[in-house]
């Protein structure tokens, strides 16, 4: 039997998430972002054909695997994005009244002779409603439908600037019954799951049946039940703020996605979203990330901005399980160093007395798995134990001792591969793969030992010991205190 030996470039309890893109695709870039604390790469299938995630996708496996990194791969599809449409620019000024229609009615419109712009996305006009705000490229532009026609719709420039084709648009208020996986996404999961990435991330989700809809396609494809890619539901709708409880139930891991979550909702409450967004994940032991913007000002300059570093800090304070880097890693002049300097932000947080304050936090899962994981966290804090260390075979028990933002090591040993990867975004948690052993004790002993060569113990170390899920048939038990 072998316990894998995982190196640990930078030890931090939260996770790093950052976005690959042209700057950070080579081996090279790869080596230099892990060694500096990236823990999940995430690919943005927005952008990038088949050969070049599947190039970056090997790049990853290969850099990690010479290092003996823990690194998961996340395939974050681009859902149903609606774009601009139009041949020149359109010059929106405020106060005036713009046309607005969609690629579906363009032959039966395009004649109109007043400014007229077009949505991608076909029939999309019959979903938006007189008084409805149309948001573009960021919501820096805002439109007002003042009148619905049947295939057009008058509106007036509330803010104005240029109109540009592809543009992102948002509907905030608009009921959109679009179907949250379009053929793209369906192409692009195939491509993911054939390279076994470990999360898939579902964009503009809406309600818990979103992502039962992924779990099923993915089973679908792949032709089994379990050992699936974790699913990722971005929060970046308002409908997804009124359902966020069964989208929290349904789901694997949540992800704060605030660049769309700032047009869709009032942007000075997004904070007061992201701190309710993190607290639901926590009391049900769910893994959260906090994205985009965090070290913008980075695409640019070698330095962030002190408020992108309060904003990184808050996130760790918040208890996030990760944070999250897009532009600045993916296409920006310094990729590594904003890993750097996050990583640096979330070392100096996590040792300040400030991310202690966990008390309102509670397990809100009863059964006699929360109790032993309880258990193993009051013993751990009640005494001096270095670490607490278990088997987990699907991740499940992992998480929940993780929930509890314990102040000691969290050391996990898994027999599957997948659980492994899943564990680079786990708050805490440092993960271990065995193979072809089943004998408990063994397992446990080569873990401590090879905890010890990582420098996550030393020798006479106490540890709590946790036997997590079924394992040949034994119920998950607390094995109680041990020396390393
Ligand atoms: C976001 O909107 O914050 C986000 C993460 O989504 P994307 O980068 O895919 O637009």
């Amino acid at each position: 039997m072998t316990v894998r030996n995982i190196s640990c470039f930078c030890e931090k309890k939260t996770k790093i998430v950052a976005t690959i893109g042209p700057v950070s695709e080579s081996k090279e870039m790869l080596e230099k972002m892990i060694k500096t604390g990236m823990n999940v790469a995430r690919l943005n299938f927005s952008h990038g054909a088949h050969e070049w995630h599947k190039k970056t996708i090997d790049n990853i496996r290969q850099v990690s695997d010479k290092l003996g990194a823990n690194i998961g791969i996340m395939a974050d599809l681009q859902g149903p994005r609606i774009r601009v449409a139009t041949s020149g620019d359109v010059i929106a000024r405020k106060g005036k009244e713009l046309l607005v229609s969609d690629v579906r009615y363009r032959k039966s419109v395009s004649n109109m002779s007043a400014d007229i712009f077009y949505l991608d996305y076909p029939g999309i006009i019959d979903c938006i409603k007189e008084g409805d705000t149309i948001m573009i490229e960021d919501g820096l532009i805002k439109l007002e439908v003042s009148k619905k026609s049947s295939n057009f719709l008058r509106t007036k420039v509330i803010d104005g600037g240029v109109i540009r084709n592809h543009k992102g648009v948002n509907l905030p208020d608009s009921d959109l019954n679009i179907g949250v996986v379009t053929k793209k996404d369906i192409d692009d999961l195939k491509m993911a799951l054939e390279n076994d990435v470990d999360f898939v991330a579902l964009s503009f989700v809406s309600s818990a049946k979103d992502i039962n809809g992924l779990r099923k396609r993915m089973e679908r494809i792949l032709g089994r039940k379990d050992d699936l890619p974790q699913i990722v539901a971005k929060i970046e709708r308002k409908e997804a703020i009124n359902n966020l409880d069964e989208i929290i139930e349904s789901t694997d891991i949540v992800m704060v996605a605030r660049g769309d979550l700032g047009i869709e909702m009032d942007q000075s409450k997004v904070v007061i979203w992201q701190k309710e967004i993190i607290k639901k994940s926590l009391k049900k032991a769910t893994p959260v990330i906090v994205a985009t913007q965090m070290l913008n000002s980075m695409i640019e300059n070698p330095r962030p901005t002190r408020a992108e570093v309060s904003d990184v800090s808050n996130a760790v304070i918040d208890h996030a399980d990760a944070v999250m880097l897009s532009g600045e890693s993916a296409n920006g002049k310094y990729p590594v160093e904003s890993v750097k300097m996050m990583a640096e932000i979330i070392r100096n947080t996590e040792e300040s007395p400030f991310d202690d304050v966990y008390k309102y936090m509670d397990l809100h899962i009863s059964s006699e798995y929360a109790t032993v994981v309880r258990s193993a966290y009051e013993i751990a804090k009640s005494y001096d134990v270095k670490a607490i260390a278990m088997i987990s075979l699907s991740g499940f028990t992992a998480k929940l001792v993780s929930h509890f933002r314990p102040d000691q090591n969290i050391l996990v040993v898994t027999n599957s591969r997948k659980t492994f990867h899943q564990f680079s975004l786990v708050w805490g948690v440092c993960g271990y793969l065995f193979k072809d052993d089943n004998n408990l004790e063994d397992l446990i002993v080569k873990m401590l030992e090879q905890a010890k060569k990582d420098k996550r113990l030393k020798s006479g170390d106490s540890v709590v010991v946790i036997i997590g899920r079924v394992l040949n048939g034994e119920k998950m038990r607390l094995v109680g205190i041990r020396k390393a």
